[in-house]
């Protein structure tokens, strides 16, 4: 396709959506996001990690990508260069991914460096596909000997191959470079690719499934930009294949494979309208509820959001962490049974988080509702951005809410490493980092959304109105926020601005954790200076009324400490406390409490204090108190207390000092 018919076909494309013409309107999510490209962030805590993200975090991803043969394999699949594939077989996607992040880094800030850097790349990847549009190195270098899991020839092992889960990210990339340059070149070889996808796959052709799901974002994805409903239909044959065992290969749920077991691994037991809980591999499983979510939006199919909202209840009733990480157990990088939540063995994964992120986001778009963004948030400030170190160029795999200085969680490891041999997690944050404006507001008809608290100015083009707003805000550590409201034209609409669930003695949308103690601080709103009464909906206090340019909406959030307890049927934690102030959730480690962290006991009673310190972790608030350190007898019985100093820092900024011991849930002691 030439460039002009596609900018047409897309610009066409996008009209439709916005300008919501009546039947000829494109389906899609009932709740629009106002994208990251439209929303600019200035706020210390977010900027910050953004611009470590582009003048770190990309840069190195693509330096570890070079160094490690990943882009070598696409050199060696064009034929510019000699030799054999080398790493795991999916390690085209790291690549994808990186490109990704730095298109998406190119959207907000032009860098010619790296968009040449970028052409060169993408030049080398189109050299490397398949005159008919396949595009796996793994194959392609060497097809009588691809690597090993490749299997022997195309689509004979998708459940291993990862064939299709290269290319879901290769089309997420293409479609950014897209957006942000205008240029066609990587989006021309995802079409070709895709387009290979629909010939061969479908219904009276190949039937089978992507043992790895992404490929359905993906072409969702495609099908944004292109208006061609084949690339959603594939989406959607992709997600009804599973649970129909293709190749015979159902395992008894008795059976000795029952923990790891490579059906429920793959989400592949089941046909997906008939799962109501989350199992097996969990980012597989993260990206099949966000493709899902697409599906039912794209299409309407509002048996797809029964689904998923039935799958979302169990893993927020039961198997979320307080950090919002999922999939708890290392074996199979997979969710445990309901109220299986180790805290030292953790998994926890950052692509899981990653992906929780995306579905939760998807789920507000479906339902407006904020108990998604609840989940989001916590997930957001907690168990995802522990991913990355602060210096950006040191990652997490798993995130465990446990440490004893002895247990290497992290491939080898007890803190962050640079990179890993299955090096998802470093490429996933590279590319989900610049896309955090996108999450901060959205709208609906003539509803405005403030989803995040973040200092940011966006505007928004609304139904009957074009409305800039302002937010500022010293969040997280802080809970005033400021928004300044500037309607293009004086009018009545509807102003949505969240009111967190911790913020209404809430921590989490389901019994699964709960505060100690019922806070009597209540958010309070105010509209120009005149305090307003919560009218709550769906988890946003409601604003409407007539907006004129530079009326000033003030919300105060709470921002006291608060005590968690868990649900007794999650084991680890049973007996124990944790801690939250705002959205963040604390943990001790050995640097500033000693080699006793996992005894500690923190009375009920005792006074904690929070204090802000500009010089600890990039700044941070943190948490201190006196505690009672004890000894166990070899009965268990605790003995030997004596009174010590307590700090508490926010989880995301743990193992920056050295190795050693870490607890979010401590030992909780009732005198
Ligand atoms: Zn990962």
């Amino acid at each position: 396709m030439k460039t002009l018919m596609k900018l047409i076909v897309s610009a066409v494309f996008f009209m439709q959506v916005i300008t919501a013409q009546g039947t000829e309107k494109q389906k899609d999510y009932p709740v629009t996001p106002i994208p990251f490209t439209k929303v600019h962030i200035n706020d210390a805590f977010w900027f910050l990690r953004m611009e470590i993200n582009r003048k770190v975090t990309i840069p190195f991803a693509f330096k570890k990508c070079e160094e490690t043969g990943r882009i070598d394999n696409f050199s060696k699949a064009a034929g510019i260069m000699e030799g054999k594939y080398e790493g795991i077989r999916y390690n085209d996607s790291d690549v994808f991914k990186v490109i990704e992040g730095a298109s998406y880094s190119l959207s907000l800030h032009p860098d010619p460096k790296l968009e040449k850097y970028l052409d060169d790349l993408i030049a080398i990847i189109a050299s490397a596909q398949e005159d008919d549009g396949y595009l796996y190195t793994a194959r392609t270098i060497d097809p009588e000997n691809p690597a090993p899991g490749a299997g022997d020839t195309r689509w004979s092992k998708l459940r291993g191959s990862h064939e299709l889960y290269n290319v879901g990210h290769m089309y997420e990339a293409a479609v950014a470079y897209y957006l942000a340059t205008g240029k066609d070149t990587f989006l021309d070889v995802a079409i070709k690719n895709a387009d290979l996808l629909v010939k061969i796959f479908g219904p009276g052709k190949k039937h089978d499934i992507p043992g790895h799901q992404e490929i359905e974002i993906g072409l969702a994805k495609l099908y944004r930009v292109t208006g061609n409903e084949k690339y959603l239909n594939l989406a959607w044959f992709f997600l009804n294949e599973r649970g129909k065992a293709h190749d015979g290969e159902l395992y008894p749920e008795s059976s000795r494979f029952a923990l790891y077991n490579r059906t429920r691994h793959i989400q592949d037991h089941k046909p997906v309208l008939e799962q109501k809980e989350a199992v097996g591999h969990a980012v597989r499983a993260a990206y099949m509820y966000a493709g899902m979510a697409d599906v039912a939006a794209l299409t309407g199919n509002a048996d797809y959001v029964k689904a998923i909202d039935r799958i979302w209840e169990n893993v927020v009733s039961k198997k979320l962490y307080l950090t919002g990480g999922i999939g708890s157990r290392h074996e199979g990088e997979a969710f445990g049974d309901n109220y299986e939540l180790p805290n030292l063995t953790a998994y926890s994964e950052t692509c899981a988080a990653i992906g929780n992120v995306m579905w939760n986001h998807r789920l507000f778009l479906l339902h407006g509702d904020a108990k998604y963004l609840d989940v989001l948030e916590r997930v957001l400030y907690n168990g995802l951005i522990s991913g990355v170190s602060l210096s950006g160029d040191l990652f997490f795999y798993p995130n465990p809410l446990r440490s004893d200085g002895k247990f290497k969680f992290n491939q080898g490891a007890l803190t962050r490493k640079p990179w890993f041999d299955c090096a998802c997690c470093p490429g996933n944050l590279a590319r989900f980092l610049p896309s955090i404006p996108g999450y901060v507001y959205a709208y609906k008809d003539n509803i405005l959304y403030v989803n995040l608290f973040v200092s940011s100015h966006a505007k928004v083009k609304m139904a009957n109105n074009t409305v800039t707003i302002k937010q500022e805000t010293g969040y997280p550590w802080e809970g005033a926020i400021k928004i300044t409201v500037n309607p293009e034209r004086s009018e009545k609409f509807a102003i949505y601005v969240r009111v967190p669930g911790w913020a209404q003695n809430q921590p989490v949308p389901s019994d699964l954790y709960k505060y100690m103690k019922k806070s009597e601080e209540k958010a309070s709103l105010k509209v120009n200076g005149n305090s307003v009464n919560l009218n709550m909906d769906k988890g946003f206090a409601r604003i409407r009324r007539k907006w004129k340019k530079g009326d000033i909406i003030e919300l105060n959030l709470p921002m006291s400490i608060r005590r968690v307890l868990c649900h007794e049927k999650v084991e680890d934690n049973r007996g124990k406390v944790a801690f939250e102030r705002g959205p963040i959730v604390y943990c001790a480690e050995e640097i500033d409490n000693g080699e006793n962290v996992h005894n500690l006991a923190v009375s009920d009673n005792v006074v904690l204090r929070s204090e802000y310190r500009k010089d600890l972790l990039g700044g941070v608030t943190v948490i201190h108190g006196k505690v009672l350190s004890f000894y166990r007898s070899k009965a268990g019985k605790a003995a030997f207390k004596k009174e010590q100093k307590f700090v508490a820092i926010p989880y995301y900024a743990w193992g920056h000092r050295g190795e050693g011991q870490m607890a979010v849930w401590l030992e909780r002691s009732r005198d």
